[in-house]
């Protein structure tokens, strides 16, 4: 691969390549694998303190609770602190790109200072109306007051999801103009208590949500994408964490709106959330993306072995589509399809080299998606960040 300033040239063999030209450095990186970075389209960096601290499989609203104990005390040096290390630990297991979502904000001053590709997104809540145009008028003043958006850093504005923000404050957020990097992201139909509480109007979520704000009340009994869509909440090419509780109308509105699913295999599991009807997304055609969500509900960054617990769970799934979920699809999601996720000409130079001495009785996709690798170089648009 020939690369200048932060495009890729030319790739192919050395012969093809041809000839190194005066100023060329040559880098020869023997028994590896050069391909694209890849990219986890959802995570919370700043969430990283709480690594290792909550126990799985319980009810989602007791898991916030507790997280919000595990937190307690910290202040804006150990979020930031946190970002960092999270973003760091992306890097070093060649995760090149991140849609980094954050309640704190804090991480969107850090991620302007670490060579990874960044989307920081300061995370609205709030599921009162009356205060959806101050948290907006907010966020947008928190937004001048960060270092300017460039190649590699995009911050914005999302909400949380539709259970824990009202109606006007999810508008404000998709059609105010300058909130908005890149797609529209939330959480969607995450959990079947998510489900129970738009669907039915009860459940444990209901039940939290409704000790936040007593006026709450569900008007309909809709999904939350039908309720979404109902109320025009879905911008074309939005990006969707999750869907895992999403049924055959849902995904029709999903492919009508060309939203993007980032699907999170291990905190899916962490949750025990269930669902996740995959063989009915990937026949409606939507862009399925993975995320590794957070160090609060998953053991690690790395994107190797999301893609590997995918692998493990779906072994059916051709592992060619399993890296596209993590680079291709992903770029798609960012409306970057051709210049990140791929390396080809004029393409972004965010490139990685992989520990492997490929077998040719062996799939060469098979072997990357299915196990952890060690990462010998990570490059973001043509600089070497880890070497
Ligand atoms: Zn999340």
């Amino acid at each position: 691969m020939r690369v200048s300033g932060d495009r890729v040239v030319q790739t192919g063999t050395l012969q093809e390549l041809g000839p190194e030209a005066a100023g060329d450095t040559l880098r020869d990186i023997p028994d590896a694998v050069i391909m694209p970075g890849l990219i986890n389209a959802h995570c919370h960096l700043e969430l990283g303190m709480a690594r290792g601290m909550l126990p799985r499989c319980e009810a989602f609203p007791m898991w916030v609770s507790r997280l919000r104990k595990s937190l307690d005390g910290a202040g804006p040096l150990q979020y930031r602190e946190a970002a960092r290390l999270g973003a760091l630990e992306c890097l070093k297991h060649g995760t090149t790109t991140v849609v980094d979502v954050g309640n704190t904000g804090e991480s969107l001053a850090e991620l302007a200072g670490i060579p990874i590709r960044s989307y920081p997104h300061l995370e609205l809540i709030g599921l009162d109306p009356e205060v959806a145009a101050q948290r907006v008028s907010a966020a947008l003043e928190r937004l001048a007051g960060l270092p300017p958006a460039t190649q590699r850093y995009h911050p914005g504005v999302t909400c949380h999801a539709p259970y824990s923000c009202s109606p006007e404050l999810l508008r404000k957020v998709a059609e105010t103009a300058g909130l908005r990097a890149g797609p529209y992201t939330l959480h969607v139909a995450e959990s079947a208590e998510e489900t129970a509480m738009f669907r039915e109007g009860r459940g444990a979520l209901f039940e939290f949500c409704r000790r936040i704000h007593p006026g709450l009340r569900m008007q309909q009994r809709e999904s939350p994408v039908s309720f979404l869509n109902r109320n025009g909440l879905i911008p074309k090419g939005s990006l969707f964490a999750h869907c895992n509780h999403v049924d055959a109308e849902d995904i029709r509105i999903l492919a009508e709106t060309e939203t993007s699913v980032v699907h999170c295999p291990r905190s899916r599991a962490f949750f025990n959330h269930g669902g996740f009807p995959l063989e009915l997304l990937r026949r409606a055609g939507v862009n399925l993306c993975l995320g590794t969500d957070s160090l609060a509900s998953n053991e690690g960054l790395s994107l190797f072995d999301e893609m590997a617990e995918f692998h493990r769970e779906h072994p059916a799934v051709p592992s060619r589509e399993i890296l596209a979920m993590a680079t291709v699809n992903a770029a798609k999601a960012l409306g970057l399809a051709g210049a990140l996720g791929c390396l080809r000409p004029g393409a972004q130079a965010d490139f990685i080299a992989i520990e492997m001495r490929h077998h040719p009785e062996y799939d060469l996709y098979e072997e990357i998606v299915s196990e952890a690798h060690d990462v010998l170089l990570v490059a973001v648009g043509g600089e070497e960040v880890v070497s």
